[in-house]
This record gives structure tokens, C-alpha cells and sequence, in this order.
């Protein structure tokens, strides 16, 4: 039996999580945690038991204590909860599966109390890499990606020798605004810009997906992961997302992961690595398969992805800085409160005001989203 604990377990990862655990009798789900769905959180403690559930704010947990009074589960809340339930000594595997930068510390937390973790919250490692990931080594856990293009590079690292490595390719499907130009992205609607061509998300993630935002926050993931130089990672636009992603080697040999678009598949590898097991889902059909194209991303138009790159390069606290700017702006834009390209815009004014500061602490980290969340309120 494996015991896990999922914090950001009502959200689109949380939720294919559960998913995956409900089709395994081996995998015993120990503590639960959510933002606001109060609904979702209580269904998912009387399907599976947790001893531990977790909700944002006091007065959300005393309305779920109250709901769930006929259960035996100890209710928590907020920061203080999400960092109890990371230590849990019972619990081998904590699924990060919250959004945004609050899930650094609980992160820290497990590492620090010999957890593995099943790493979806990319904002951890953009914008903490450089604490999280010699932490893990120092404790001997293991980072098991669940981001797609990471799992498809981890299983693809599977098949050689890391320091044979010659490049990674990660893959983008490009959004569903490849080959437009700037100016044709001027007045796209939220509407619009939901609609991902072959991945069902999150909304933030899907704006991201459609700004090339996303991509660039896994170029920032993966060269912590993997441990790589930034010139080592190449984005290959693939439209058909059949492809996760790539790894090519001294030789040439290039080795990709291919699959049907279904996140159970990588969040399923993380929880059994290195076993694989069964997973019920469409198969992908070659003789259906018409045709596999690549091209370059359009970083001129995507800018959000050039952007990336250069905070990548700077280091130290501008990935957080790039990180916290796409944030506020997507909620901003999800809200119909600024257009779509003011995204960019606001991202790239926030990285020319900043001051790096090399090697921030979490404090520091903290501290940086909050002075550009100010920013940005006293500005747009
Ligand atoms: P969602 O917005 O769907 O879910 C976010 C989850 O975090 C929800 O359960 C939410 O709870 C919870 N949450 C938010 N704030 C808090 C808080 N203060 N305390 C506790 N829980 C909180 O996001 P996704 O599932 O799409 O993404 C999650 C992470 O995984 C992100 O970092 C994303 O980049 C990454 N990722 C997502 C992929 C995907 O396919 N969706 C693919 C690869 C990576 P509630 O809903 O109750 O407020």
C-alpha cells in the first residue's frame, strides 16, 4: 500500500489524481487539502477516508468540521494546514497538485521530512529551484514529475545516461493561436483563449498554454529537474501533441514519449515509479494518424515565451518576478479587467523594474510576489 497526500485535490490535477486512486486498490489516500470548494473537499472525504483534510481559510473549515461532524477526519486549514499534512509521518508520497506559489513551503516541509514528492506545481521549482532541488538530494527524496512534458522527459531519461545527454525537446502544441501575428491577438476574448486545441486544464494553465507563458515556465522547470543549462533545452512546436516530449543524446539517437493527451498517464508514472500498471484510456492509433508536424515557436508574436527565456538567463529572483507578474495578469484578464496582450506587456514592465537578488530565500521569494502583485494593483 502506498499513502499519499494530495494538496490542490479539488483542482484538475487534484481531481485526476483521485481519479487514477480510484481505479488502484494499492494507493490510500491520507490527507486531503483544497483552496474554497468546500462541496468537492466533503465528497472527496467520504469517498476516501482521509484522516487529514485541509481547506484555505478558518471559517471554511469550521462550515466543512460541521459537514463532515459524522466522519473521523481532523479538519485544518490554511498555511499552518497545508504544512502539517506535508509532514504527516504515515505519508511516503505528498502530490503537489496546488497552484501558485504558496506550494513552496509545504513542499520544503515534505523534503525536509523524507517525503517523496509528485511534483504538478511548476510555480515551486521556477521560482525555488535552487532551494528545492539540492534540498532533495541532500534528503535523498525523489522529485517525480507530473507535468506531462517532465514525465515524458523523465521516462525518455530512463533510456540512457544522464551526462550523455545532448539536448532536451520540449514539445508545445502551440496554443490555439499558432500562426497568428501580434496584431491579430488584439482583441481576444477569455472565451477564445480557453479553448486549448488537444489538453483539458485548468483555466489559468490554459491561458498560459495559449500565451506560450507555459512553456516558458517549463523550460525554467525542467532545467531544475534535470539539471541541464539553459542552451540545452529546445521548445519544438507539434501542433498534434502526440509527442510529450523528447531527449536527444550525444549519438543523435533522439528518444520521445509519445501518447493519447490524458494527464492519469504521467500522475499514475509518478505515483508507481518506476513500475508501470495498467491504465484503462484511449490508446494512440497509427494507422489513424495522418501526420506528425514540428516547427519553431513564434517568440516575436508569443512573447510571453521570450520573456521566460531572458528571466530564465537572469536568474536568481527574476523567474519569480515572471512567474508572479502572468499571475496577477491572467487573473486580471480572467476577469475582463485588462486585454489579452496586456499580459506580456505587464509581465515585461515588472522584469525591467526589478532588482536580482541572486540565491533569494523563501522569505525573499515571498516578499518579490508581493511587492509585484503591489505593482501591478497600482497600476492596472
Ligand atoms: P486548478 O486551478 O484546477 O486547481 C488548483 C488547486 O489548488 C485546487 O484544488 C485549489 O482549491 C487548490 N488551491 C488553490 N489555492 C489554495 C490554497 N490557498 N490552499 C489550498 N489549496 C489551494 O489548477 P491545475 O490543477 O490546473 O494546476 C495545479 C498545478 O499543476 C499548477 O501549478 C499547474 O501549473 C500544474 N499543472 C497542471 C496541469 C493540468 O493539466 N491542469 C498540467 C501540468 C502542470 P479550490 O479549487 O478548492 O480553490
Amino acid at each position: 500500500m502506498k499513502n499519499i497526500a494530495i494538496i490542490g485535490s479539488t483542482g484538475s490535477i487534484g481531481t485526476q489524481t483521485l481519479d487514477v486512486v480510484r481505479a488502484n486498490s494499492d494507493v490510500a489516500v491520507i490527507a486531503l487539502a483544497a483552496g474554497n470548494n468546500v462541496d468537492l473537499l466533503e465528497k472527496q472525504v467520504r469517498e476516501f477516508k482521509p484522516a487529514y483534510a485541509c481547506i484555505g481559510s478558518e471559517d471554511k473549515a469550521k462550515e466543512l468540521r460541521e459537514r463532515l461532524a459524522d466522519i473521523p477526519v481532523k479538519v485544518l486549514y490554511g498555511m499552518e494546514g497545508l504544512l502539517e499534512i506535508a509532514v504527516i509521518p504515515k505519508v511516503e508520497v505528498l502530490v503537489t497538485a496546488i497552484m501558485g506559489m504558496i506550494g513552496i513551503r509545504p513542499t520544503i516541509a515534505a523534503i525536509e521530512a523524507g517525503k517523496d514528492i509528485a511534483l504538478a506545481n511548476k510555480e515551486t521549482l521556477v521560482t525555488a529551484g535552487h532551494i528545492i532541488m539540492p534540498l532533495a538530494k541532500k534528503k535523498k527524496v525523489q522529485i517525480l514529475p507530473v507535468d506531462s512534458e517532465h514525465s515524458a522527459i523523465f521516462q525518455c531519461l530512463q533510456g540512457g545516461k544522464k551526462e550523455q545527454v545532448n539536448k532536451l525537446l520540449l514539445t508545445a502544441s502551440g496554443g490555439p493561436f499558432r500562426g497568428r501575428k501580434r496584431e491579430e491577438l488584439a482583441d481576444i476574448q477569455v472565451e477564445d483563449a480557453l479553448k486549448h486545441p488537444n489538453w483539458a486544464m485548468g483555466r489559468k494553465i490554459t491561458i498560459d498554454s495559449s500565451t506560450l507563458v507555459n512553456k516558458g515556465l517549463e523550460v525554467m522547470e525542467a532545467k531544475w529537474l534535470f539539471d541541464v543549462k539553459l542552451d540545452q533545452i529546445e521548445v519544438v512546436v507539434h501542433p498534434q501533441s502526440v509527442i510529450h516530449s523528447m531527449v536527444e543524446y550525444e549519438d543523435g539517437a533522439v528518444i520521445a514519449q509519445l501518447g493519447t493527451p490524458d494527464m492519469k498517464l504521467p500522475i499514475q508514472y509518478a505515483l508507481y515509479y518506476p513500475d508501470r500498471k495498467f491504465l484503462a484510456g484511449e490508446r494512440l492509433d497509427f494507422a489513424k494518424l495522418s501526420s506528425m508536424t514540428f516547427e519553431k515557436p513564434d517568440i516575436e508574436t508569443f512573447r510571453g515565451l521570450k520573456l521566460a527565456l531572458e528571466a530564465a538567463k537572469m536568474g536568481g529572483s527574476m523567474p519569480t518576478v515572471y512567474n508572479a507578474a502572468n499571475e496577477l495578469a491572467v487573473a486580471k484578464f480572467l476577469n475582463r479587467r485588462i486585454k489579452y496582450l496586456q499580459i506580456a506587456e505587464i509581465i515585461e514592465a515588472c522584469m525591467k523594474e526589478h532588482k536580482i537578488k541572486e540565491n533569494p530565500s523563501v522569505d525573499e521569494i515571498l516578499e518579490v510576489e508581493k511587492s509585484v502583485y503591489e505593482m501591478i494593483e497600482s497600476r492596472w
